[in-house]
């Protein structure tokens, strides 16, 4: 097996990123510096004003006036330019930074979508929904304004260590102290592993809101109905708490370190004034020139420590942020180091359909779960109709899961017309077939672009010919814009059967060889029944048929009947074959008619599930 990358992570991950685009990042870092050091160019030149003006104070007529325009136009100049060239930094940073996000979004979408169907009904749209919105959208805040401040923030504290030592090196120590101490604040702060596991923990507890917070919103209608409130959808609730605590908690951890490191970094003059003092106070200055020296150099320090607090309060927010962002791509990489559905390098074709199991061991996770089906074999022959049964959790949908490859196999094989599904092409696999589920999922879209779900190509008189044949014609006729009508649009409310059945139409349009149809246990009306029977038989003709039974009606017309239980099939047979031994199948038969000769005094008929 191919060894898997290993993956950067943290800083050097996020730095991997933001070079995708290396022109445009390494100008950003460029142009970033180049406007940093510059920045610094007005203070130096206030400080040879200032020198200028002391030395000359008593005699103002002797000031070299050009000198002093000059300077002017230098502190002038040079903040413009670092203006300017942070304004070009930023623009490339931008540039940057969204065509990143574009493509890392772009390559997410499609990895999900080549990921197996399984990720999808296991992995909650809430935390995919986040990874795209939040997770890769935060890279835009680290590429387009960090990147280029971090290249700053290293540019900053050379040049300030070189200016600070320039003119007096006590000075310059006492400057110096205070942003070395701030450092150490913020690596104590940051860096400690607690730090680090309290931002995963932060994130996960992010992640969870966002989870609870859709499916609350999708089970909106239950809630209502249930008379239920915020409360008492614990899950959501507790998320909540969970989080509001851990970002009370963030804060309160990390409030005495930022406290400090703010009041430091704003206001090193504070270190420098007592060693002013003392050096002035200790005749340090010697004569008066000295002392005119002694005074300047001291104003040009006291200017220049406001200057010292910008660089290095945004390189903390590099390292906070940073930390952050850097947690969110790791939980993109987890998703996209999720290995996409195989595919053979030499496709097959077949031309007979019927679908076999050939000795098939599936876990949904080796590492975690106990084994879902075990050793199981049984052939769904073309034209017949072979029905799963059994008690629930037995394995029966995990089998149909795998006919399609929502999951491959752990061991054994999926055939269909006797070659395994894995040496097919997805797509080739998908159109041959038709999967209807138990939730009927219909688009916000017309009734027409429903069933052309189907087969995109059909013409209306196909979609019309499929809605009929599925007993839907007749009740699309009727809606205000009939198939062009919106579903959940203009009051048009479908009821469950309705929907069934326009699924069923679009099963029918699709015309797929091979179908597995979980059959519905809900919308048992009669009158619904009758017509699902009706629809579905049109649906079944010289197809595969695998049905997850839960109809007397069904198990009873099927040609072959599998008893699934614990992820073995324990019987297999037909009907009247099933009856004949006193086993599973004839217990759950008696039962059923046991059940049926009460539910018969309610008058409903046929209609008990036999699924327990
Ligand atoms: P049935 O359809 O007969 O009710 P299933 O095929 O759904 O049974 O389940 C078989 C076993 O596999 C059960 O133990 C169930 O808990 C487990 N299972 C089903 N789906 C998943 C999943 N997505 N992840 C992990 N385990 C699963």
């Amino acid at each position: 097996m191919k060894k898997k990358m290993e993956r950067k992570k943290g800083m050097a991950r996020l730095l991997e990123l933001a070079f995708i685009k290396k022109g445009l990042s390494i100008s950003a870092c460029v142009l970033s510096v180049i406007s940093v050091v510059t920045s610094f160019s007005p203070y130096i030149a206030i400080y040879f004003i200032i020198r200028e003006l002391i030395t000359h104070f008593t005699d103002l007529n002797a000031l070299d006036a050009a000198y002093m325009v000059r300077l002017a136009w230098i502190a002038a100049g040079g903040a413009g330019v670092a203006i300017l060239f942070n304004w070009f930094a930023l623009l490339c940073s931008h540039i940057a930074a969204f065509n990143i996000i574009y493509k890392l979004k772009l390559d997410f979408m499609q990895h999900i979508a080549s990921l197996p169907l399984g990720f999808h009904t296991a992995t909650s749209t809430g935390k995919l929904r986040k990874i795209i919105d939040e997770n890769i959208e935060k890279l835009e805040g680290f590429i387009a304004h960090q990147l280029p401040d971090l290249a700053g923030s290293v540019a900053a504290p050379i040049s300030a260590l070189v200016i600070l030592f320039v003119f007096d090196w006590r000075m310059g120590i006492a400057s110096f102290v205070p942003i070395v101490a701030s450092y150490v604040i913020q690596m104590v702060a940051f860096g400690s592993k607690p730090a680090q596991t309290f931002i995963t923990k932060y994130q996960d507890s992010l992640d969870d809101m966002n989870t609870a917070a859709v499916e609350y919103v999708r089970g909106v209608s239950v809630v209502k109905a249930f008379n239920q409130t915020i409360f008492s959808f614990h899950k959501f609730h507790e998320t909540i708490v969970t989080y509001g605590s851990f970002v009370k908690n963030y804060t309160a951890a990390f409030k005495t370190h930022m406290t400090l490191f703010l009041t430091i970094v704003h206001h090193v003059y504070i270190f420098l004034l007592p060693v002013i003092i003392l050096l002035a106070g200790g005749g340090a200055p010697g004569n008066a020139a000295d002392y005119g020296n002694f005074v300047i150099s001291s104003l040009f320090y006291i200017i220049y420590s406001f200057s010292l607090a910008t660089p290095f309060v945004k390189m903390m927010y590099v390292a906070g942020n940073g930390r952050q962002i850097a947690n969110g791509v790791e939980r993109m990489d987890a998703i996209m180091d999720l290995p996409s559905l195989a595919e053979s390098a030499n496709p097959k074709t077949v031309s007979e359909y019927s679908v076999s199991f050939e000795d098939v061991t599936f876990s949904y996770n080796a590492e975690t779960e106990a084994v879902a089906l075990q050793g199981v074999s049984f052939t769904a022959k073309q034209g017949e109709i072979t029905a799963l049964v059994g008690p629930s959790g037995g394995g029966k949908s995990t089998i149909a899961h795998l006919i399609p490859r929502f999951y491959d196999v752990s061991e054994g094989a999926v055939k269909i017309g006797g070659v395994d599904v894995r040496d097919m092409e997805t797509e080739y696999l998908t159109s041959l077939v038709s999967f209807v589920f138990q939730d009927v999922f219909l688009f916000k879209q017309s009734i027409a672009d429903n069933i052309l779900v189907g087969d995109k190509n059909a013409t209306r008189e196909e979609v019309v010919a499929a809605a009929k044949a599925a007993q839907c014609h007749e009740f699309i006729e009727k809606l205000p814009k009939g198939y062009d009508t919106i579903i959940g649009a203009e009051n048009t409310h479908l009821s469950g059967g309705e929907k069934q059945r326009v699924v069923i139409a679009r099963a029918i349009l699709k015309n797929a060889p091979v179908l597995v149809f979980d059959e519905a246990t809900s919308f048992s009306d009669p009158e619904n029944e009758y017509k699902i029977q009706l629809a579905f038989e049109k649906l079944m003709k010289d197809k595969t048929v695998i049905i997850i039974a839960h109809r007397l009606s069904t198990v009873r017309g099927a040609n072959k009947i599998l008893v699934i239980e614990k992820g073995k099939i324990v019987e297999e047979g037909s009907h009247d074959l099933l009856l004949t031994e006193v086993g599973r199948y004839s217990r759950m038969w008696e039962r059923y008619n046991a059940a049926l000769g009460w539910t018969l005094a309610g008058a409903k008929g046929e209609k008990s599930c036999i699924n327990y």
